[in-house]
Order: C-alpha cells, then structure tokens, then sequence
C-alpha cells in the first residue's frame, strides 16, 4: 500500500511521533509534528506506515528510559528491514555527547536536544519538501483543540540532587511575553478555549529575560483575551511561590484555583538531601496562605519515596503530611538513581526495590481514600465542565479544579462550557447530568 502510495506524484511522507515522559514533552511533540507539516510531512497513527519516526524521549526514572531502549531497539529490527526509513530522537535521553549517541545508535538519523528545533529543521529542510508559504518560525501551533498546552520557560536551575533535568534541559530559558501572547490569541481564534502554561519551574518565568517580567504579569495579559476561558499553569516550586502571586490567582477570574507543588518528602533531613530550598514548615506554611486567600482551591504534589537513606519513620512523615494536607491529586514514584546527578555521585541507592514498592503502594492506598473522600463532597453539587471529548459513549471534560468527569448528552458539547449536577463519583472522576450549557 505505501509503494503504490509512493508512486503517485502527490505523495506526502508521512511521520509517527512517539511520545513519554511530562506534559513538556507532550506540548513539544505538537510544536514538532507543526514543524515537520510546515516541511511536507503528513501525520499517521500507524507506526508501520510512516517515512519518519520522532521518538520524543524521558528518562527522569529508570522504567522511562528502559522504555526509550526498549523502543529504540525495537526501530532497529524495522529499519533493517526498511532502511528508508528515518529515526529521529529528542527529549532527555538526548544528552549533551551527540557523538558518543551517534555511535551507539549508528541507525538513528538525527538527535536533536530538547527544544533546539533548528536541528531538526536543518534536517527537514533537506529530506521534507518546503511548503510553498512556510517559513521556519518561532513554535506557533497550528492545530485546534479545545485545550492547549504552552511551554512557557524551559530548564531549571535548581539542581535538586535527584533530579536530571538540568542536565538535560539546562538553565532556565524564557519566551519573551508577546510571543506568548500571540501563540495563545492565535489559538484562541482557531477555537482553542482553555490554556496551560509549562514549565519545569513556571514561577521562575521571566527572571532571564531582557525585559523582565512575571507570571503574575503574563497571567493577567492573558487573562484579557476575549474567548479564552481557563488559564492553568504548572509546576511550581513551592519556595518560589510568594504572596504577590498568591494574591494574583486569587484575583483572575479566567486563572484556574489550582496549584502544582511538589512536595517529594515529608521530611525536613531527607528534603535537605533532595536540596528541595524549603522545609515542611515553610511548606504547610504555604498551604496555610494559598488556602486562606483562595478557599476551595485544588491542590496536587509529587512525591518520592525510597530516596537514598530515607527511614520508616522518615517515610511515616511523608504519609502524615499527605494526611494532613489532604492533596486533591498525588504523583508518587520510587526513586532511581539518574547518571550525573548529585544524588547518583553521592548517596547510596541503599533502599530495596521490596521497601520502595510498598511505600509506593502504601502512598497510594492513603491517596485513593483521600480522593475518595474529597469527590464525595461533589455529590449533589453542580460543577462547570469545559468539554474535551467523548470516550465510552460519554461526554468528558475537567473543572475548574481538574477533576475529570463525565456526563451523558445526545447533543453534541465538544467545546462548550456546561453545567453537570455529580450523582456518582470515585477517587479520580466525577459523573453526573448535564443541567445547562454556558
Ligand atoms: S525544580 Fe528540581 S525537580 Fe524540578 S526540574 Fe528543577 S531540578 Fe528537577
């Protein structure tokens, strides 16, 4: 089939985009397949049929880069059998010693770091065909769909001592405001309702550039675009989350009440070996301000469990904080040893795969009932739902506070605002009856 195809003088290669790994990475693989569009490329959802492979890759734990190898290897035997095909590689596990990937991976075409799409445009440019009014751009997304996401910053400076990314993504990089501005106005105009600001760190956004600015700052320029509904924005730091911003989300109607704090340890000894730059107390200090200036407010964390060292009764901490604060959502993982990292040089991987997989379950099994308790106060109440799609015969969408929840309707909501009464809940969704549309 793709020999006939190939024969005809119209045929466009196509690329099959294979994503892991953050919502970052997520939002790349979008501003990758506009570029390679821009360039001739057509999408497919069939690996099997495609010119180009993109592999956008993770490797902030050990499982997500046995994934990417798994993967590549996989590509391997196909290339074998196609060697017209093209393997190109980005995300984390691209790191700065291109040659020394090169010569481990001889069959893949190109590694580009994340975010440097010049390299792969200069790649594209040669193998894709140039579309006649394109022009290599900044990102500007071309697709429509009812949520988007926008990277904001990119790279970290902080160097917590588990973490890789820094390593990989380096430091922190702004998109000047107007850029932004525009991205989000043109999406908005092709029917986008609803945006998410990324970033490693989001509140560091705009400290770097030349004009500086804030996110405070950008929230509220984005807040006057007429058709955008919702503003969300994640990760925050948790120290740099000040007043000022505080007061920001509390004030922005369009801005969604819902913070991404990574919490990672309930422990202030083992915080100082993560070199996370807060205590607990400053933390449930700041959960203490966020939730007296915005009530209701949802909150989600992450969590870490197993660090090196890391105690039952330092564990026990971790547990009662997740008590105590009682998160809407919580993203916990064992820790694994990342190469360069300051914990890797450092500290001893001395914790059992056995321990760190009960903590994991044990961190789970108290999340579960926790946002089992906190959906059941949905029942009876009406919420507003931005809808996204329909799966299983049924509507679908979040709320304000990014519950996920489904409803029944023969009309047809993609996109719309509506108002749907919780009759039926769990720990992670919400259903009920649509009573009205916005
Ligand atoms: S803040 Fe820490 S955990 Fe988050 S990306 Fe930066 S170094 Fe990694």
């Amino acid at each position: 089939m793709k020999k006939l195809v190939k024969t005809l003088s119209q045929y466009m290669p196509r690329y099959y985009i294979w994503t892991i790994g953050c919502q970052m990475n997520k939002a790349e693989s979008q501003q990758i397949a506009d570029y390679l569009e821009m360039f001739g490329y057509q999408s497919t959802q069939t690996l099997q049929y495609a010119d180009l492979i993109v592999l956008n890759t993770c490797v902030v734990r050990q499982a997500a880069e046995d994934k990417v190898l798994g993967t590549l290897g996989y590509l391997k035997g196909i290339k074998r059998n196609s060697p017209s095909l093209a393997i190109v590689v980005t995300g984390c596990f691209v790191d700065s010693n291109i040659e020394r990937l090169k010569s481990n991976f001889p069959y893949v075409d190109l590694f580009f770091k994340p975010g440097d799409y010049s390299q792969l445009l200069s790649w594209a440019e040669k193998h894709g065909v140039l579309l006649p009014d394109a022009k290599p751009a900044p990102p500007l997304a071309t697709r429509t769909s009812v949520t988007a996401f926008i990277p904001i910053i990119q790279g970290c400076n902080n160097f917590c001592s588990y973490c890789i990314v820094p390593y990989r993504r380096g430091r922190e990089k702004s998109r000047p405001i107007t850029e932004i501005v525009c991205e989000v106005d043109r999406l908005v105009a092709r029917g986008t309702k609803e945006v998410t600001l990324l970033g490693q760190n989001v509140n560091s956004y705009g400290h770097d550039l030349s004009q500086r600015t804030d996110l405070s700052e950008l929230l509220a320029q984005l807040s006057g675009i007429g058709e955008l509904v919702r503003i969300r924005f994640l990760t925050s730091h948790p120290k740099d989350v000040d007043l000022k911003f505080i007061k920001t989300i509390a004030s922005l109607d369009k801005v969604c009440k819902h913070f991404s704090l990574p919490l990672q340890s309930g422990d202030n000894d083992i915080l100082k070996l993560m070199g996370r730059g807060y205590t607990i107390e400053q933390y449930l200090q700041l959960i203490h301000t966020i939730r007296s200036y915005i009530p209701g407010v949802s909150l989600s964390t992450d969590v870490i469990v197993g660090f090196p060292g890391e105690r039952d009764e330092q564990f026990d901490h971790t547990l009662s904080i997740l008590e105590e604060v009682k998160f809407d959502t919580v993203h916990v993982a064992a820790f694994s040893p990342r190469p360069g990292t300051i914990a890797a040089r450092e500290y001893q991987d001395n914790i059992p795969p056995r321990v760190k997989k009960e903590r994991l379950n044990k961190v789970e099994a108290l999340q579960a009932r926790i946002a089992g308790e906190i959906s059941s106060r949905f029942i009876g109440k009406t919420v507003e739902v931005l809808v996204e799609g329909k799966k299983g015969g049924k509507w679908y969408g979040r709320t304000r506070g990014d519950k996920l929840t489904f409803f029944h309707s023969e009309t047809n909501c993609f996109g719309k605002l509506v108002s749907v009464a919780i009759t039926k809940v769990s720990p992670w969704a919400l259903q009920g009856e649509m009573t009205g549309v916005k």
